[in-house]
């Protein structure tokens, strides 16, 4: 599994990186940036989906590979 982040869309609302912290953090203006490159080891999957599914803008977009 890997996760996209569209930071043209991220309104920095923080759901994300207060849902999936070991996944997304903020940036100095609060706006969510990927921790790595995205790709998402087995363990943190339940935490990529929350984080997207919770994104209000629809930045975060799972791709299951
Ligand atoms: S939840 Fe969505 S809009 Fe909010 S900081 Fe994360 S990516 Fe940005």
């Amino acid at each position: 599994m890997r996760i996209t982040l569209d930071s043209n869309k991220c309104q920095g609302h923080g759901r994300c990186y207060a849902l999936a912290s070991q996944l997304f953090e903020p940036d100095d203006e609060g706006y969510a940036v990927l921790r790595g490159d995205g790709v998402v080891t087995p363990e943190l999957e339940d935490q990529a989906l929350l984080a997207a599914d919770n994104c209000p803008e629809y930045a975060i977009e799972v791709v299951k590979d």
